[in-house]
């Protein structure tokens, strides 16, 4: 039986590090990096007797990525130790929610090939992450344990299996990276680790009421190895159902460098963590007026955003998608346009520029739009050169690129590397009879009607005015001299 006549399902564990400057129990660092352990106290190293204390700045943020993703906010939640025995995790447990999540319902809705899906969300709620085992520290080969990253906050955003394919669950993941970076929760940085995602992937023949069994792949950071990932299992599951074999309800990891995924642990259930409520932690009581207050100063989100692009500047669906994506894009997209003047063919222009060549430059350089030295009033620069003729397109290429690696001035740049634009009568008159007379027989072929030529005189002019030629006067002048 091919894959084709079995459907993929597929429910997504978001989890996403919290934006705070402090740890969710304690007053330690979440500053990335470090010297292991340097970010640790007698409470996130777990020691007998130190007491939690809640973070406000977790709860609030929590209750924020709920209103904005339409959940229900419990006006009474609770944390519950999850027992479990790994060393990253000197306690012996996570605090983390589990019969009482600050949020429930809710849903995401994203697009793929021009079509809307929603997907529903069980839950969202808050808790501590662990430490992280660091192989090979010293010469002998030994282990150590940094628990820098031990009670750094989380929230998980459990979907339900409503994802039909490893598309439809890249475009969900990038939907919700999106909003959470939007309001400031998260920063969207999968490469380390603070955006990661796990999978419950199952197959069932086509028509089929009841769900198979499934597997769920753990800690995916990136959005290829997740569709790489989701594909995998998918086929490895029908192989097994075709072989007549069982699917074994399991835990298992992603190796990228073979595009595969492999056993890890036979899956716990919820049992085996033993549950109960955190006795060191008072109920999380959150009042309807904060409720209230965070929910009129939510952000305008994504698909909001992308919708008033389209709408008041003109911008293609694809080219609003592309800006929203990633909130300070969107907001130096914001700056330039005002910087550069209204309407919707300044917001062409700009746009061009930020998804084609910024993004293009912004990506080999890793640099984020904050830190960018081509700032939105440079671009503005660049652009009113191109308007007022002084370069044209491929000087306006080299000016953006100079800008944005060295922040110097356009017009500076354009002075320093000889790009203006030549637009003198004069000189591309020159130019062009010099060209023609070189090129008798083409000159012929055009006059006797191979009218397309004039592609081939103007890149001559072009070439003979080392590309600085106006193309506008080029092209008039070589029309009038060709006798049209
Ligand atoms: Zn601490």
């Amino acid at each position: 039986m091919p894959i084709s006549d079995f459907q993929v399902v597929i429910g997504l564990e978001v989890h996403a590090q919290l934006l705070t400057a402090s740890k969710i129990f304690c007053g330690c660092s979440t500053a990335f990096g470090g010297a292991p352990n340097a970010h640790t106290c007698p409470v996130c190293l777990g020691l007998p007797g130190a007491l939690p204390a809640l973070n406000r700045s977790v709860v609030e943020m929590a209750v924020r990525t709920g209103l904005a993703l339409g959940c229900e906010i419990r006006p009474k939640s609770v944390f519950a130790r999850k027992n479990y025995f790994y060393p990253d995790l000197p306690k012996g447990y996570q605090i983390s929610q589990y019969e009482l999540p600050i949020c429930e319902g809710g849903e995401v809705t994203f697009t793929l090939d021009g079509r809307d899906h929603t997907a529903r969300l069980v839950r969202i709620h808050m808790e501590e992450d662990a430490g992280k085992n660091v192989h090979d520290v010293s010469a002998d080969g030994s282990s150590g344990v940094d628990l820098n990253r031990a009670g750094v906050p989380l929230v998980e955003i459990v979907s339900r299996p409503d994802l039909r394919s490893a598309e439809e669950a890249v475009e969900y993941l990038k939907a919700l990276r999106a909003i959470l970076m939007a309001l400031g929760v998260n920063d969207g940085n999968m490469q380390e680790g603070s955006l990661r995602c796990d999978a419950n992937v199952s197959v069932m023949r086509k028509g089929a009421s009841e769900l198979g069994t499934r597997c769920e792949i753990k800690n995916m950071n990136s959005f290829r190895f997740l569709k790489q990932a989701i594909e995998f299992e998918a086929r490895r599951q029908v192989e097994l159902i075709e072989a007549g074999e069982p699917v074994v309800q399991e835990t298992r990891l992603f190796d990228p460098d073979r595009g595969e995924t492999r056993s890890m642990r036979s899956k716990e259930e919820a049992h085996d963590y033993r549950y109960f409520p955190e006795p060191d932690l008072p109920p999380v009581i959150v009042e309807a007026a904060l409720v209230e207050r965070l929910r009129a100063a939510l952000p305008e989100l994504p698909r909001a955003k992308a919708e008033r692009y389209q709408r008041s500047l003109g911008l293609s669906a694809q080219d609003a998608g592309n800006l929203v994506a990633d909130a300070a894009v969107s907001a130096w997209f914001d700056a330039a346009l005002a910087a550069y003047g209204a309407g919707p063919e300044a917001a062409k222009k700009v746009a061009n520029w930020v998804i084609g060549e910024l993004a293009r430059l912004a990506n080999e350089t890793g640099e984020a739009p904050a830190t960018w030295k081509l700032t939105p009033a440079r671009l503005a620069a660049v652009l009113r050169l191109i308007d007022a003729g002084t370069i044209g397109g491929p000087g306006a290429k080299q000016v953006v690129e100079e800008v944005f690696r060295t922040g110097a001035e356009p017009d500076a740049v354009v002075k320093a590397k000889g790009l203006a634009q030549v637009s003198d009568e004069g000189a591309i008159e020159a130019a062009v009879d010099k060209v023609l007379a070189a090129n008798p027989g083409e000159v012929e072929k055009y006059r006797g009607g191979r009218k397309n030529l004039v592609g081939f005189f103007v890149g001559q002019v072009m070439k003979e005015m080392r590309g600085k030629g106006n193309p506008a006067v080029v092209n008039a002048l070589l029309r009038r001299k060709l006798g049209d």
